[in-house]
């Protein structure tokens, strides 16, 4: 909850601070770099989430992968908190790391509270997940408060506080984790321990160089670019390294069919965010100039709309939470690739919603703020169906010795689905209606067609799910 308000605090205010010109304090910079900026940055936390499950597997444990990454991660909200421009980029490089450090680590080692055989592990993620959203909601209200009231510096320095919370916290709970994560679960030798660690000093190097560079102007980075591309990197980088850890890793037959019914999540997760992320874009300018706002004389402002995701997700969890533990106890519990089908179907069925409201607003006229507080309502349902679950799937199906780099895996598929995301917003992006429309028709005609194509592949792999997990508890 901690590190995600720190997360959501921060993100919430990165563009318009990196926009705002240096008479306001903020960074000057054009729009486009601030959306690239901002693209490539969050897409960044979550691949480093890779390295980050690849380290805790064979160096650190999750513990220490959780405590370290916390650590790193204060620092570079304090480095933000400075009134300077020129460690602007160090701060976010610092959150980065800290980030991949943690993120996979923290959601695997959720899972690990809990045999194999436990009905209670999807609800333990439902809880989980309502954990990451009230730390969004306390990020946003407290940041975004501070930003406008105190100024930009002192909002990014709350999320530092908010860090070392959840630091205390940790340290302060850790002995209830038991031998949980607490050292690598796959063994290097003494040479591979070495190497790892060169690897590691000459990423940093590399990272320090390539950063002193374009500070002083040495290395000139065309941002847009770049951030075009990184959606095809990605993606080769996931299938890559899947492939790696299916055909290389020494997996048993049963672990292999869990690997394969894995992938078929996976790629669900990567769709259902690349529709639900239009939330930050086409919604959001939806919500600023297609809806009627005033409530009598009261305007509501377009940020809150974007709040109303974590507070469905707040009051819907605890029906979730039970709603799975109910199926499983009734042995009535849908297979998580049914789950994640359902998930994306009505997450599509929140853009035929938006479809209609579009066509209302080509006329011109601003429609009703209640088309948006159906669709979040939608995309929540449909967020907790697919997202939870998926985190309790990886946790379930992944070979326990690469638990926390399968974590960094398919933290990966958000990385992607953020990006394909920008991608999509922007080649429809006019500025009428009318274009709008149609990208929420496309985002339908697409998001029904995985479903139907995950739910159809869900019959064939929804027994592998179980393969040999019987038979490691016996
Ligand atoms: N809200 C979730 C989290 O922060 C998922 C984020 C995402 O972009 N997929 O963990």
């Amino acid at each position: 909850m901690w590190e995600r308000m720190s997360y959501y605090g921060m993100r919430a205010l990165l563009v318009i601070f990196m926009t705002m010109s240096l008479q306001e304090e903020g960074l000057g910079f054009s729009k486009d770099n601030a959306y690239a900026i901002y693209g490539l940055y969050t897409g960044a936390v979550y691949f480093m989430g890779l390295s980050g499950g690849w380290l805790a597997d064979r160096l650190f444990g999750g513990q220490n992968a959780v405590w370290y990454g916390g650590i790193i991660i204060m620092l570079g909200h304090i480095v933000l908190a400075i009134p300077s421009q020129n460690t602007f980029f160090i701060g976010l490089i610092l959150v980065v790391l800290g980030t991949g450090l943690l993120k996979p680590n923290i959601s695997a080692m959720v899972g690990q509270l809990y045999t194999d055989k436990d009905a209670r592990r999807d609800s333990g993620y439902t809880i989980y997940y309502m954990g990451i959203n009230i730390g969004s909601v306390i990020g946003n209200l407290v940041c975004g408060w501070l930003a406008t009231n105190q100024g930009y510096h002192w909002a990014f320095g709350a999320a530092a506080i908010g860090m070392a919370v959840g630091l205390i916290q940790f340290k302060i709970t850790q002995y209830k984790l038991g031998t949980i994560a607490t050292g690598p679960t796959v063994q290097l030798s003494s040479q591979g321990v070495r190497n790892s660690w060169v690897a590691i000093i000459a990423f940093l190097l590399i990272l320090v160089a390539v950063t002193a560079m374009m500070s002083t102007g040495a290395l000139v980075i065309d941002v847009v670019s770049v951030a075009k591309y990184v959606a095809y990197i990605f993606t080769a980088i996931f299938v890559l390294y899947y492939a790696s850890i299916f055909f290389f890793g020494n997996l048993d037959a049963d672990e292999k069919k869990r690997m394969i019914s894995l992938l078929l999540i996976c790629i669900a997760s990567a769709c259902f965010w690349a529709g639900f992320e239009q939330a930050g874009s086409s919604l959001n300018v939806f919500a600023h100039e297609n809806t009627d706002r005033l409530l009598g004389s009261f305007e509501i402002p377009t940020a809150w709309f974007q709040s109303l995701n974590a507070v469905f997700i707040i009051t819907l969890s605890p029906f979730f939470a039970a709603l799975w533990i109910n199926l499983g106890k009734r042995m009535l519990d849908p297979s998580y690739g049914v789950k994640c089908a359902i998930g994306i179907l009505i997450m599509a069925s929140g853009f035929i919603v938006m479809f209609f409201a579009a066509q209302a607003a080509a006329s011109g006229l601003a429609v009703a703020p209640y088309w948006l507080v159906a669709t979040y309502f939608l995309h929540t349902v449909g967020e907790l169906c697919l997202s939870p679950v998926a985190l309790s799937a990886v946790s379930k199906l992944s070979p326990k010795r690469f638990a926390g780099q399968m974590m960094g895996l398919f933290v990966l598929t958000y990385s992607i689905g953020n990006v394909i995301a920008g991608v999509l917003a922007g080649s429809f992006g006019g500025e009428e209606s009318g274009d709008v429309s149609e990208l929420f028709m496309f985002i339908t005609t697409f998001a029904v067609s995985i479903g139907i194509i995950v739910l159809a592949l869900s019959f064939f792999t929804g027994k592998w799910e179980k393969a040999g997990l019987n038979k490691e508890q016996a």
